[in-house]
């Protein structure tokens, strides 16, 4: 099998967490010896709330409103993550990155360097009202009403135009799912648009 690199696409509450979950555990099935790196943004500054200092006290304003961080800051965690952890032969999904189309060049740079010429993309293409609601079950502590309406606001403006940024490449795997239906319903999906 040939590394993959995958990249995840979907609003809040799409089901993002859990398919990167599920993914990972079918590629471990698929061969236990190969490294998999989960480079998962969100869980990155999540944790900056236990390191304390004045990046992580800014970096979590940001959070708690439902605002991006920073270009600058997110893609030196991601640059960070895959120095260390890239290798020739590792699966790499890409979970909560990128979010605007400056994080997709950087991606766009990171696969030239790394020479992965086959990227795969799954959009878990799930509706306004099916995020908000699954939000509200959700409960973290960043899931407030406004903060989530803040965060799908943002998904609309700066993310969804990924889509058709990764559609237009020929060269890019799209697999489209309908993230409405069921956990199980989804994963079947997915690993038959990758071809897992
Ligand atoms: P998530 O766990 O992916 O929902 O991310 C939680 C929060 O972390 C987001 O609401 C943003 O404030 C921040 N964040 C996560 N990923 C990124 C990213 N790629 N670019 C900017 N901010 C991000």
């Amino acid at each position: 099998m040939q590394p993959q690199t995958v990249i995840f696409i979907g609003p809040q509450g799409s089901g993002k967490g859990t398919q990167v979950q599920n993914l990972m555990a079918h590629l471990k099935f698929l061969d236990s010896e190969r490294s998999v790196s989960h480079i998962q943004t969100g869980q990155a500054f999540r944790a900056l709330r236990e390191e304390g200092g004045y990046t992580a006290a800014r970096v979590l304003d940001l959070i708690d409103h439902g605002e991006l961080v920073p270009d600058f800051l997110t893609n030196a965690m991601v640059v960070e993550q895959l120095r260390r952890e890239m290798t020739d032969n590792s699966h790499v999904i890409f979970d909560g990155f990128p979010r605007n189309l400056s994080q997709a060049n950087l991606i766009d740079d990171i696969l030239v360097f790394y020479m992965r010429n086959q990227l795969s993309v799954v959009y878990l293409d799930t509706p306004d009202e099916v995020v908000r609601e699954r939000m509200r079950k959700r409960g973290r502590i960043d899931d407030t009403d406004e903060v989530i309406d803040e965060r799908l606001r943002l998904y609309n403006e700066l993310t969804e135009p990924l889509i058709e940024y990764y559609q237009k490449h020929s060269s890019v795997r799209f697999v489209t799912i309908d993230g409405a239906q069921t956990v199980d319903q989804v994963k079947t999906a997915m690993i038959a648009g990758l071809e897992l």
